[in-house]
């Protein structure tokens, strides 16, 4: 490896901030200031500055562990991939294809997510792949693909945020999860522009609103559509921009008049005048933007909520046009390349769809296997977990840690571990990995090379900086090892760069079309946005701005779609009387199996809290820094008191990054959406108690 600086890209969230990677004398590698990427202009958080300790990490692991008299012992490749083989074989003749599982993760890279789905389709044969991006972002997708015909997080660039009028911000808490992200919506307002931020807690980012409206977890369904009745009633749709640009609007018209404001402040707890408010600054400028993150997409109703607040934007002629739109902030590293590329249950590569008989003869033939060898569309996540050990008998687990960050996470840990065999492909020994019969040592981002696809359809280049430890191996070499021990002996290369060149096959003609991408351009580039098809001509350019003349539709029309306003799956009642919610904190990342082994993050975020106001606190008799138990239908967590007025007095909150016994998924709801498949993380019902000492 070279001794000079590589640009590269975060391991860890959906904005991907450039980083220099340079190496250091003692062998490992230090992260040094990236300036020419627009994202982040040099800056990172906390996260990505503190990267590469878990490179070195000594709990890092460097040899394959295979189960032996219910420990794990340490083991050859070949004894650990010949175990792995043999399990899934066995399963395979004793119970059908179906009865494996593979379950991948939104921080693979578009090349081993490309792989994951075709290794789980061809060499396995099975229909039970799905992934934890299924928790991230799938409600947008659903509601972006209804009212646009496609779904991609944001439809323009993040360097036009600070050019519109005003942006509202639902559910997001961007200081914490994504700080350089910021900058956009401070210069948004250095510009004269105004923010509003939804948010049932006065966060971080709440804090440099021009508006916060506080609303009941579970209720910004009906906050929208509260919005709409009154955009309405005031006389400010945009009429010509309905009648050329979209279709379905009287239904959605009538829908949201049956949502009159002083019902919405009862169902919400947001004012009358504060929704007057937020009308009149989101309808006043010029342009506008409406953006969600996981508050309103967790739901059990988040597709329909995310189809309410795409509503507002076509009914103001704020989508399709410049500086305006509605967009998604995706929140895994590649949440957004991988659901592109075929690890979710239903979706071949280039975002096709598996029950779409062209779309399997394409990539069938691109696989060079027969398209009726394909099997149909599997279960999602929880599903999939909820099936561990009934009909999916062995376990295929790469880049996820679902003890920690699936929902009723106590039951999914059971689940796991009635399986008769789990294989995980891990760079620490997580939660998950512990329970495994063999785990594999993998490479890191900085020991590979591959591409991810950020927030903004911006594709990009992660290059390999170090050389990895010895006794490591990448994702791409143990599918290449696996499919060759199964009968598969061609079709899964180990060089990134040969399995993205298959990609570009796979998803030419597709929606998410990369076949106009090479690793040359990504190199020289700063990213390029999809779709970028192949062109005879000359070179795509990418497509930074989506919709600006047409949407993804048949008739190029935006769809409405007519929502309205249902109860949570789990609504307070004299048992359980308080509202759960959960999140991130700034130092930790998801289920914290990589954040959780650095030292200073540790010291910023040492473990999980109950936030709570001071009123409830009083209640219970508890002061800040006390043991409180938080109990649900599904189980019971303990943490310490965190009180403050920043929160509503009818809601705690928990981060989620810890497993043991502030696990706060173990409380959490798995109440599916019905068309993403979503569960509903962002809110359930609990009570709160003292913890008698
Ligand atoms: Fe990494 Fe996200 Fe932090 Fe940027 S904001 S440094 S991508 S974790």
């Amino acid at each position: 490896m070279q001794n000079t600086a590589t640009p590269t890209h975060c391991p860890y969230c959906a904005l991907q901030c450039g980083m220099n990677l340079t190496p250091v004398p003692d062998g490992g590698v230090e992260v040094t200031e990236r300036a020419d990427f627009p994202v982040n202009r040099g800056a990172l958080c906390g996260k990505g500055r503190t990267a590469p300790a878990v490179l070195s990490s000594s709990v890092r692991l460097t040899s394959p562990l295979v189960r032996s008299g219910g420990t794990l012992v340490p083991a050859t490749w070949d004894e650990a991939l010949d175990r792995i083989a043999e399990e899934l074989q066995r399963t395979r003749a004793e119970h059908g294809p179906d009865a494996c599982g593979v379950f991948g993760g939104g921080g693979l890279t578009n090349e081993k997510a490309y792989t994951l789905g075709k290794f789980a389709r061809v060499v396995l044969g099975t229909s039970q792949i799905d992934y934890n991006g299924r928790f991230c972002m799938s409600s947008a997708a659903a509601g972006g693909i209804k009212a646009f015909g496609l779904d991609r997080g944001l439809p323009f660039p993040l360097e036009d945020i600070p050019k519109t009028g005003c942006v509202i911000l639902v559910g997001s808490n961007l200081a914490e999860t994504m700080p350089p992200s910021l900058r956009f919506f401070t210069e948004l307002k250095e510009n004269g522009g105004t923010l509003i931020v939804v948010d049932p807690r006065r966060t971080k980012t709440a804090d440099q609103a021009d508006l916060h409206l506080m609303p009941r977890p579970g209720t910004d369904l009906a906050l929208a559509l509260g919005l709409l009745h009154l955009i309405v009633a005031e006389g400010r749709v945009d009429e010509a921009y309905v009648a050329e640009r979209t279709a379905g609007w009287e239904d959605a018209r009538a829908a949201a008049m049956a949502h009159w404001p002083e019902y919405v402040e009862r169902i919400t707890g947001v004012p009358v005048p504060q929704l007057r408010e937020a009308v009149r600054m989101f309808c006043e400028p010029e342009a506008a933007m409406v953006l969600t993150a996981r508050g309103p997409e967790q739901q059990s109703k988040g597709t329909d909520t995310v189809g309410a607040w795409i509503n507002l934007c076509l009914a103001t002629g704020r989508a399709g046009k410049p500086l305006s739109g509605y967009g998604c902030l995706t929140g895994q590293g590649n949440g957004q390349g991988g659901r592109e590329h075929g690890q979710k249950a239903d979706q071949l590569p280039g975002y096709r769809k598996l029950d779409d008989p062209a779309a399997r003869r394409h990539v069938a033939e691109v696989w060079g296997v027969d398209p009726d060898s394909l099997p149909g569309p599997g279960r999602s996540a929880y599903e999939l977990l909820d099936a561990l050990g009934q009909d999916i008998k062995s376990l295929l687990l790469m880049g996820s840690n679902p003890v920690v960050s699936a929902p009723r996470a106590a039951h999914i840990e059971e689940r796991i571990k009635s399986l008769d065999f789990l294989a995980v492909c891990d760079v620490v020994l997580s939660e998950t990995a512990a329970l495994a019969d063999v785990v594999l040592p993998v490479t890191q981002w900085a020991e590979e090379t591959g591409t991810t696809t950020n927030l903004e359809g911006r594709v990009l280049l992660r290059r390999q900086a170090i050389t990895p430890p010895e006794g490591v191996r990448s994702d791409l070499e143990v599918m290449h090892e696996l499919a060759d021990r199964l009968g598969v002996e061609k079709g899964f290369p180990t060089d990134p760069e040969e399995v993205f060149e298959e990609l570009r096959r796979a998803s030419a003609g597709g929606v998410a079309d990369y076949s106009g991408i090479t690793y040359r351009r990504l190199a020289e580039e700063n990213g390029v946005f999809w779709p970028c098809p192949t062109q005879d001509s000359d070179t795509h350019p990418g497509t930074p701005r989506l919709f600006l003349d047409r949407f993804a539709t048949d008739d190029g029309r935006a769809r409405f779609v007519p929502v309205s306003h249902r109860a949570s799956a789990e609504e307070p009642d004299d048992e359980y009387p308080v509202l759960l919610t959960t999140g991130r904190v700034v130092a930790q990342y998801q289920s914290g199996a990589q954040t959780r082994r650095v030292d200073e993050l540790n010291a910023a975020a040492p473990g999980p809290f109950v936030e709570l106001h001071p009123r409830l606190a009083a209640r219970l008799g508890a002061a800040e820094g006390d043991p409180v138990a938080v109990v649900s239908r599904r189980g019971r967590a303990v943490a310490p008191a965190r009180i403050t007025t920043g929160i509503r007095p009818d809601t705690v909150f928990m981060p989620f990054h810890w497993p043991g016994e502030g696990r706060a998924n173990t409380l959490t709801n798995p109440a599916l959406d019905p068309t993403s498949r979503m569960p509903e993380f962002k809110t359930c019902a609990v009570r709160v108690e003292a913890v008698k000492s």
